[in-house]
This record gives structure tokens, sequence and C-alpha cells, in this order.
């Protein structure tokens, strides 16, 4: 007989997404199925729709899938596209982004930037201004995936037409949700757009939403963990000090950077709160650093695409507290100097 292993320690777990689940979001999702064409069913999704509102910054109704991130980002897409779309393309899934553009028959017009840059407000007026996009009827369709829930995300009061995040980044949940908010020019959009396909058409999953019913079978204990993890940001504070505290997370990360001289790849104004990418002195090696980590009980993730081996990233995002990076960079402190 093998000897149990100690169950894993919460907290430590700073992959960009997923990202550490808390016991009690976990053990929600042991409550017993209900049927998804019931009226409990319509009752737990009336329950959730007043605090995503909330989570979204929105008066509209919150659109929640089954179906990773990338789902919400083809409903945009099949939904929200006409003939082109101007890709704003700085990341691994901003071109992914513009691939799902493609790969649904339209054309996409591409800004590049390279990769720890952000686009600019002048680059994208140019951008526009040379584009053949009608700029009179342009929907802003956006990827808040690693943002919403952990940084300022304002669906109503910024105009977004889409706005879309996944369960499993800052929000702190499992994998397998995608949750969004459609504007009514967008559903204007949606209704006049041929092609939309079933499982991720705007206009009748809208429809289904607001009477609180599922288009097809839900996850149903995803949407158990989200009903309980809504309790634990209201419980924080609501959505503004889950902010507050991933912002704190940042400033930590910023503060040690620059005692320890490891430099971030993004400029100062331009770094994300919920994941900090951090370039490594070029004799230790990301794969070595993160595979160091390891052995002490942690998790971070080794950098992304050409990155890989000079840089790692920290998912400081979801239920994470300054006290546990604290811990985490003082860990880092030894493997970099
Ligand atoms: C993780 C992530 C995605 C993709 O999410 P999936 O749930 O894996 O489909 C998309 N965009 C951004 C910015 C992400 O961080």
């Amino acid at each position: 007989m093998t000897a149990p292993t100690a169950p894993p320690v919460f907290g430590r777990f700073f992959l960009p997404g997923p990202t550490d689940v808390h016991p009690e979001v976990l053990a929600a999702m042991q409550r017993p199925m209900i049927g998804h064409r019931s009226s409990a069913m319509e009752r737990l999704l009336e329950r959730l729709a007043p605090s995503l509102a909330q989570l979204f910054r929105t008066s509209r109704i919150v659109l929640v899938g089954t179906t990773s991130a990338t789902g919400f980002m083809e409903l945009a897409v099949r939904n929200g596209v006409r003939q082109r779309a101007l890709s704003l393309v700085n990341g691994a899934f901003s071109e992914r982004f513009a691939k799902l553009v493609r790969a649904c028959g339209k054309e996409c017009i591409r800004l590049d930037v390279p990769l720890g840059c952000a686009v600019e407000p002048d680059m994208l007026r140019d951008a526009l201004r040379r584009t053949p996009v009608d700029a009179v009827d342009v929907l802003v369709l956006v990827d808040a995936v690693t943002s919403l829930a952990g940084s300022p995300v304002e669906t109503d009061r910024w105009g977004l037409d889409f706005v879309f995040t996944g369960s499993q980044k800052a929000l702190a949940l499992p994998p397998g949700l995608a949750l969004g908010v459609a504007s009514e020019r967008m559903l204007e959009r949606a209704r006049a757009l041929p092609n939309r396909g079933l499982y991720f058409d705007l206009v009748s999953f809208t429809e289904a939403t607001v009477k609180h019913q599922p288009t097809n079978t839900p996850a149903i204990s995803l949407l158990y963990a989200l009903e309980t993890q809504l309790g634990r940001i209201e419980r924080e504070g609501g959505v503004e000090a889950r902010w507050r505290r991933h912002d704190a997370m940042r400033s930590r990360v910023e503060a040690w950077s620059e005692e320890r001289g490891v430099p971030f790849l993004p400029r100062a104004e331009r770094r994300s709160w919920t994941v900090s990418c951090l370039k490594v002195p070029e004799a230790r090696g990301a794969k070595a650093i993160v595979g160091a980590l390891k052995d002490a009980g942690w998790t971070i993730g080794a950098g992304y695409g050409s990155l890989k081996e000079t840089t790692i990233r920290i998912g400081h995002m979801g239920d994470h507290t300054v006290g546990a990076l604290e811990e985490l960079l003082a860990l880092l402190a030894g493997l970099v100097s």
C-alpha cells in the first residue's frame, strides 16, 4: 500500500488559468443533480442573474454558456461580424480571435503590436481611419477573459457591444463555463445575420436566458459552483473589493521586481492586474525556475510561445491573496538571484 499523499494546499497554484479553486467552491459541486427543464433550474438561474449583472456592471442579462471562453469568442464573431473585422493582435489569444474571424468565413484585417505592448488609442484611431470598416456601426467585441472580476470592466459605461470571460480565470471557478453580455446593437446585428449556427446563436440564447432557462443541458455542477462563488464575492465586498485585491497583488509584484532587479515584460502603465510576466536571468531559464517551484509545492507558468524560456508568468488572479503571493515571491527570490 502506498501512503496517502497529503491533499494539495489551497493558494499555491498560480497558473495564469486555470487558477486555484477554493475548497468551498469545489464542495458546492457535490450537490445532487436537478433536471435542466425543472423549476429548480429556473430558480437557480434567476438567483444568479442579479449578482452576474453586478459583476459585469450591466443592466442587461448575462449569458452563461457551457463552453470554454473560446466558445463565446466564436459567438462574438458569428453574431457580431457582418463581413469584416479589425482584429487587435498583441498575443496568443488575440491571434486566436483573428483566426476565428477567418474560420467563420469573414474577412480579418489585423493591427499587430509586439508581445508585451498594448494597442494605444491613437493606433486604433488611425487603423479605423485606414480600414474600410463602416465606422458608423462598428461593434466593439471584447475578450475580457483575464480581466473581468480581476480589474475594472465597465460593460455599460464603456458601451461594449459584447464582452465575455471564462470561469477558470479571475472568477476562480473550474473551467467549463463562459459568461458574456451583448448590447442591444449587437442583438440587432445578430438578428440580421445569416448562418449564426445553433449552439452559439445569440438570439435564441438571449430568449432562453431572459426566461431563466438553459438552451441545452448545462454543466449543472459548475452552476452550483458559480452560485457559491458569487456569494463569496459579495462577502468580500463586491467586485470592487476584488479589483482592489488584484491591484494590491500587482503592486506587490512590481515592488518585488524593482527590489530584485527582475524586469517586467510590459512597461509600467500597461501591466495586467491578474498576470505578471517577468523576464528571468538568461543563466537560469524559465523551465528550471518553474520546475524548482513545482518541487517546493508551488505552480506558476513558464512564458508563452516565443517567450517560453525567457519569461515566467505568475497568475495572481481569482482567490489568491497578497499573503500567499508574498510566500511565493520569497521562494522565487532564491531562484532568480
Ligand atoms: C484563457 C484565455 C482565453 C481562452 O480561454 P478558454 O477558456 O481556454 O477557451 C481567451 N482569451 C484570454 C485573454 C485568455 O486569457
